[in-house]
């Protein structure tokens, strides 16, 4: 039995919401130690770069001693046999997330048999929260102030007032 458990919280965080912070808080209650893992897609198209994704989880996340942000590419499984971490959080929002998620799942503890998975239940507030939605609304000049972080809210604004000048 591992006495010190670390545990990983992948996701992309484009941008990080209070769901997201809801799920760390909550992790951070559970285990000593949590490292939040910023996923380097270069595939994936995001609003926030890499590192400005890691400097406002880093801002939000300030308060909370336990919680580190790193980030990774390629095989999640590698990445956590790298750290030496078996233990992953995911977040549950609604049903629709559980097949993914239970797949996936699923597929790390195949790749690893030592990779358990840990789901923990959002705050009924944010189950129709997601990072994509969030976008969408700021976009759309929408009030996004109850569903991100303030330094969140104010970087999305600049970045979408920036996207709209350029086009
Ligand atoms: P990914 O591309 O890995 O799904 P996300 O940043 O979208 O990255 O999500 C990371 C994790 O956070 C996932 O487990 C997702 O289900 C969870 N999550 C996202 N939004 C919320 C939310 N509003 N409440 C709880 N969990 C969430």
């Amino acid at each position: 039995m591992t006495k010190k458990i670390l545990a990983v919280y992948p996701g992309s965080f484009d941008p990080p919401t209070k769901g997201h912070l809801d799920i760390i808080i909550r992790a951070s209650h559970l285990f000593p130690k949590i490292i939040i893992a910023v996923t380097k897609n270069i595939n994936k198209k995001h609003i926030f770069s890499l590192q400005e994704r890691i400097d406002l989880l880093q801002k939000i996340t300030e308060k909370l001693k336990n919680v580190k942000i790193s980030s990774f590419s390629g095989l999640l499984a590698n990445y956590l046999e790298n750290i030496n971490s078996f233990v992953l959080i995911r977040g549950l929002r609604v049903l629709s997330d559980f097949e993914y998620e239970f797949q996936m799942a699923l597929m790390n503890r195949k790749l690893n048999k030592k990779i358990e998975t840990i789901f923990l239940m959002t705050d009924q507030s944010y189950t129709f929260l997601s990072s994509s939605m969030v976008k969408e609304i700021a976009m759309l000049g929408g009030n996004i102030k109850n569903f991100v972080p303030e330094c969140v809210e104010k970087e999305l604004k600049k970045r979408v007032a920036n996207l709209s000048k350029s086009n």
